[in-house]
């Protein structure tokens, strides 16, 4: 008998594992159960896809249900996996379109169910028409049907991390003026560091059908016959005709509560550096999973594409027992908002107090590239060294042009253990239209001391 691998979850991690696995033995038997009838897609386009950046959806499709099943991927759209038994080995599994259940038993499992948007409990009215999530498909579709219309002029956006920044860009390019609520003292405040947070607020703040609003944060979505026309903070009360949220996601593992499976306070299922959960032939990846953390040597919950597909694809070579290790996230990301980027790896100053970490930064204003060439910006970084031995262990950077592809750089350096002197000396590369003699790389490294 062909050994049988059963995969829940048919986006990033699930189809990386189940597309790899099958490449490197024909003979798998694998089936892959995902609950929505979208496979193989990337929720990273679409903010762009909302903001009519483009049209046509399925271009966020990477590979269709035809070209799997030419592999002999058996893909099963619509079905729920409600439960599984670790012990006896099997899955239970509600089909939704006839809302029949059956069973079905695995030699390896692999758990790849991704993660959901999180909406704050306390916010009344919240299930009203016109609130919206942007993190499924279906969101996309629901939340870009609306934007459309002209009558929905004003937006407000509850959340300031990447999703919900993201899709201000996408609101004002559809003529839109917006509104963002963030509840604490500055915006995306887990993944960078103040100096370059000042840096975007400003900028959002200048901008004129942009209000950002700190410390502020939403009691009511106002409906009239439950459509939203305003919301009440605990501030202020402000007219708006639609409501985004992006207040942060929770990996979808409430069907595993009752298992012995090992999963951290907010659900993520606890993995090693092979994909390998605590309970023997159950794998898992992705945003329903923690990640190893190459700076800070410890599972982590970052959840990201980039993570995700790596770790699919590793879980797809594991099972065929190629035991390879992950080299470790450094939580590498990139953001965009109209003319700005900023792009962050490694650790920040934040984490680095957390963690005890005896630290030192350092934090330079330059340029992108020369003067005489057109084109020049204002850019800046932020390093985060050890004290002692000057190794660079996080890397944070913004400006309208070249921020976020010289972080790839950093995160090199930061994997490699080097330090800021051998950056301050990094071969890095200079024409007048990209960079100067000295990269500002060049010069953080020498600046740090
Ligand atoms: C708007 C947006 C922008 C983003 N931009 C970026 C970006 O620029 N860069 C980046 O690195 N990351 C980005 N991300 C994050 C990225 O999309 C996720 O990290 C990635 O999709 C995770 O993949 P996954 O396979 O782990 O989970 P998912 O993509 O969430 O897929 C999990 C699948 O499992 C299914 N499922 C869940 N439970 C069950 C069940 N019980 N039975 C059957 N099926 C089930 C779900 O329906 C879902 O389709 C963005 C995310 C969003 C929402």
């Amino acid at each position: 008998m062909n050994k049988k691998i059963i995969v829940i979850g048919g986006v990033a991690a699930g189809m990386s594992a189940a597309s790899k696995a099958k490449r490197l033995d024909k003979n798998l038997d694998i089936t892959v159960y995902e609950m929505t009838d979208v496979i193989s897609w990337g929720a990273c386009g679409l903010p762009y896809y909302v903001g009519n950046f483009f049209e046509d959806k399925n271009t966020m499709i990477a590979r269709t249900y035809e070209e799997f099943k030419k592999e002999n991927i058996k893909v099963k759209t619509k079905h729920k996996v409600e439960r599984v038994d670790f012990e006896k080995k099997k899955v239970f599994i509600k089909n939704l379109e006839n809302n029949s259940l059956f069973e079905d038993d695995y030699d390896e499992l692999v758990i790849t169910t991704g993660a959901s948007a999180i909406n704050p409990p306390n916010i009344k009215n919240i299930n009203a028409e016109n609130v919206f999530n942007l993190k499924s498909f279906e969101d996309g579709l629901k939340l870009k049907k609306e934007l459309l219309k002209k009558e929905n002029k004003h937006i407000t956006v509850i959340g300031a991390g990447y999703i919900g920044l993201e899709f201000v860009e996408a609101a004002i390019n559809l003529g839109k003026s917006v509104t963002i609520l963030q509840h604490s003292e500055r915006i995306l405040k887990k993944t960078f560091d103040v100096e370059i947070t000042e840096i975007m607020e400003k900028y959002l703040e200048n901008h004129n059908n942009i209000s950002l609003h700190l410390n502020e944060s939403a009691d009511e979505i106002k409906i009239s016959e439950n459509k939203v026309i305003g919301i009440k903070t605990n501030k202020k009360e402000y007219k708006t005709d639609m409501v985004v949220i992006a207040t942060g996601i929770k990996p979808n593992t409430e069907f595993l509560k009752n298992t012995k499976i090992e999963m951290l306070k907010n659900g993520a299922i606890v993995i090693d550096r092979y994909g390998k959960t605590n309970i023997p032939n159950v794998y898992s990846a992705g945003d329903c999973a923690t990640v190893y953390h190459a700076v800070l040597d410890k599972n982590v919950f970052i959840p990201l594409a980039t993570t995700a597909n790596k770790l699919g694809r590793l879980i797809g070579e594991n099972i065929n027992n190629s035991n390879k290790k992950f080299i470790g996230t450094l939580g590498s990301a990139a953001l965009k908002i109209l003319e700005l980027e900023a792009g962050r790896t490694g650790i920040t100053e934040n984490e680095a107090i957390k963690n005890n970490i005896n630290y030192k930064t350092v934090f330079i204003e330059d340029v992108n590239q020369t003067a005489y060439y057109p084109g020049q910006e204002a850019l800046y970084i932020k390093l985060i060294y050890e004290k002692d031995s000057k190794v660079i262990l996080g890397a944070q950077m913004i400006g309208k042009k070249g921020a976020v592809l010289r972080i790839d750089a950093l995160a090199v350096a930061i994997l490699n253990k080097m330090t800021v002197n051998d950056l301050g000396n990094m071969d890095f590369c200079y024409a007048p239209p990209f960079s100067t003699t000295w990269d500002i790389m060049n010069v953080a490294g020498n600046v740090a001391k």
